[in-house]
């Protein structure tokens, strides 16, 4: 855990939110200015900075963020017409939460390429 990270505070609890899924190595909860009527994040309850900070002994909870989102996408009926994962990474991706985060985000139509 790191002491001034946002999302480590929301998965000790100390920050409220919406909880999807919770396990040992994946958290999962509600975005709180949802881009679209479905919007989730799923996170590695290890702190990684961002997608580039993980390394060969991540990969497992990398593999498993995945498919837990999966899981979500299925459960939220987000599969028959498709939806969008992003991964925002730095500051050109428009990153503002420095805790590796994956967005589910869908339940409408979605533009291509994005802003
Ligand atoms: P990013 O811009 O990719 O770093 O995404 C950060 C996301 O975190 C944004 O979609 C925010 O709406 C979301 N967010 C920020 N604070 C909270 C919070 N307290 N609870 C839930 N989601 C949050």
């Amino acid at each position: 855990m790191s002491e001034d990270c946002l999302f480590c505070k929301i998965i000790a609890g100390e920050i409220p939110s919406t909880e999807v899924y919770r396990d040992d190595e994946v958290f999962a909860f509600e975005d709180i200015n949802p881009a679209a009527p479905t919007h989730i994040l799923v996170i590695p309850i290890k702190c990684l900075r961002d997608i580039t900070a993980a390394t060969e002994e991540d990969k497992n909870t990398l593999g498993k963020m995945l498919l837990i989102a999966n899981q979500i996408a299925h459960e939220r009926g987000l599969t028959k017409d498709g939806f969008r994962y992003v991964i925002n990474t730095g500051r050109d991706g428009g990153q503002t939460v420095f805790h590796l985060h994956l967005h589910i985000i869908g339940g409408r139509s979605m533009s291509w390429p994005p802003g």
